[in-house]
């Protein structure tokens, strides 16, 4: 928690963030996020209290956000969170790709045909079970410095990687 607070006063330093148009807003909204994140409440499976009236898989439009101008969708507290790791990756020359984010349940299950179940040598969730469900969850394109930028620092903005075989995999699961 003190780190989040510590990661937050650095966004909104001018010191260590370099002028430019929106970084002001957006800074602004991480700070925002990040503080909201904080406060909310999470299952005992790391899943925001307010998202399981939904039911994995079955997030609506108005609980999600677009992850900057990329196409993909979040949870709107780790849209923006994300949003900001990629901002600051990218001042430090380091690109990040999103290759797959929310995944409603009809998706989960094709999915789960296509490339095996996890638990059985594959690569997918059980369907109903997966934080893509829950839009808290992305699949990144990285490359092997990127890969190395992400494990250095996005702990930082709240995501942490969450599957062993998966090194692509992050979850927005900030440490309290
Ligand atoms: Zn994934």
């Amino acid at each position: 928690m003190a780190e989040i607070r510590t990661q937050i006063a650095a966004f909104r330093s001018p010191a260590t963030t370099p002028a430019a148009a929106g970084t002001e807003s957006s800074s602004a909204a991480f700070a925002q996020a990040l503080d909201g994140t904080l406060r909310t409440a999470r299952t005992s499976a790391g899943v925001p209290v307010e998202l399981t009236k939904y039911g994995n898989g079955r997030i609506p439009e108005s609980a999600l956000q677009r992850v900057g101008t990329t196409g993909h969708r979040l949870w709107a507290p780790a849209a923006t969170s994300l949003e900001a790791l990629m901002c600051a990756a990218r001042e430090q020359g380091v690109n990040i790709g999103i290759t797959d984010s929310y995944r409603p349940l009809a998706e989960q299950v094709d999915l789960a045909e296509r490339k095996g179940l996890y638990s059985q040598g594959g690569l997918a969730a059980k369907p109903g079970t997966s934080d893509h469900g829950w839009g808290i969850a992305v699949d990144l394109d990285l490359d092997s410095r990127a890969q190395a930028w992400m494990r250095a620092n996005a702990g930082r903005f709240g995501f942490a990687e969450t599957t062993p075989r998966e090194p692509w995999h992050w979850a927005f699961r900030p440490a309290k």
